[in-house]
């Protein structure tokens, strides 16, 4: 059970609290592209509509303490679960009222674009990543089952530490493993994890992986001096896993991570880029095909995903919520659409930040129209970093 000490914390950090293990904090991209300013790099790499995301966990408890990440250390730790189990139903239906209850002051702030707001009001897509580990609530596929069938899209990320319960799991849209560290004491010395097998944990999680047939996809999150080495074995455990996709981005000094590390921990863009060139010397398979600055975030895509001569990393998502719907077999090719923008622009992005004093830029993109009404730089106060 949640102590109320704990449950006043992370109101205070603007989460909302749904029955006994689950919560709902609105997402930093989501308020952005609210007010136009732009969205996240799901929406770039995958055409998620960030206005449109519902950002969640159905478990606040997390077997890991991330050194890098961003949210606060107050959610509970804990290996198995030890909540009461709360109806699916109930989550869903309150995780959704909570978020448009959060999104309702943007209607009348002078910034927000109107039409972007009305949108907001239906959710196509949930985030299962926001703190904790949303895989572990015991009636997890009963709920992916709610949401197909109401028309989101379901994109869930673990880390790596329940390999039975990947195993298990019924098809999301795109189902990710962080993978934090290229060897083992590596690992227990950035996620500070409960279990002791953790690096067994994570072997078998990429091992269940790489059986999927839905997207998959690995995340790296590279933070300076601290886990960008060994490149060679970052590519070792990617070939284990055989996701679709590899994320690879850069830690974000914000949010509760700067009491544990600091500025120089942030790679530039630039770095970024650079160390996936290095892991991909050893990933014949994949290609170094887009990139989201403000994120310091690249993606690394299957081959197979260069069709008739153009990149499909995107979701159609009518046909993935067809295909669901449909209990038919089908794979990760079968609902994809064309990438509107792809390239990596070799922009060096150390001097234009320092010359503005800030740690982020945004970035000029062409896919979608609506992202060039109202823009300023204002993820300058933006404190959170996404799922
Ligand atoms: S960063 Fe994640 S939670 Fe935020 S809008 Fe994008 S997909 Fe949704």
């Amino acid at each position: 059970m949640l102590t109320e000490t704990a449950k006043k914390a992370l109101e205070k950090q603007s989460y909302r609290i749904i029955g006994t293990h689950s919560a709902v904090k609105t997402c930093g991209w989501t308020k952005k592209m609210v007010k136009g300013e732009g969205g996240c790099y799901k929406l770039k790499f995958y055409g998620i509509m960030s206005h449109q995301c519902l950002q969640m966990t159905t478990s606040i408890s997390c077997a890991n303490r991330c050194t890098f990440c961003w949210r606060g250390y107050k959610a509970p730790v804990s290996k198995e679960w030890g909540w009461a189990v709360d109806d699916p139903e109930m989550i869903l239906n309150k995780s959704l009222e909570e978020h448009y209850d959060l999104l309702v002051g943007y209607k009348g702030n002078s910034k927000t674009n109107q039409q972007l707001f009305q949108q907001s009001n239906t959710v196509k897509h949930v985030a299962l990543s926001l703190t904790g580990e949303p895989i572990i609530y015991p009636r997890i596929n009963e709920l992916l089952k709610l949401f197909n069938g109401r028309g989101i899209s379901t994109f869930m990320v673990t880390n790596a530490q329940y390999p039975e319960q990947i195993r298990d799991l019924n098809p999301v849209t795109q189902l990710y493993c962080s993978v934090d560290a290229p060897n083992k004491d590596l690992l227990k010395k950035i996620d500070l994890p409960l279990f002791s097998d953790y690096w067994e944990r994570m072997l078998k999680s990429l091992e269940f992986l790489s059986q999927k047939k839905e997207r998959t996809c690995i995340r790296l999150t590279i933070v300076n001096s601290l886990n960008d080495v060994e490149p060679e074995n970052y590519a070792q455990l990617i070939q284990l896993g055989d996701p679709d996709f590899v994320e690879v981005k850069g830690y974000m000094f914000v949010g509760d991570s700067r009491q544990r590390l600091n500025k120089d921990n942030m790679p530039w863009h630039e770095d970024v880029v650079a160390f996936s060139k290095k892991i991909l010397k050893f990933l014949p398979d994949y290609e170094l095909i887009s990139e989201h600055i403000p994120s310091r975030v690249v993606l690394l895509a299957k081959k197979k995903f260069f069709v008739d001569g153009e990149w499909k990393t995107w979701i159609d998502f009518e046909k993935w919520e067809k295909l669901i719907n449909s209990e038919k077999n089908f794979t990760s090719l079968d609902f994809v659409k064309k990438t509107p923008s792809v390239g990596i622009s070799g922009r060096k992005i150390k001097e234009e930040v320092e010359k503005k004093k800030g740690i982020y830029v945004n970035e000029e993109t062409e896919e979608l129209e609506f992202w060039k009404e109202n823009k300023d730089d204002s993820s300058k106060d933006s404190n959170d970093d996404g799922c």
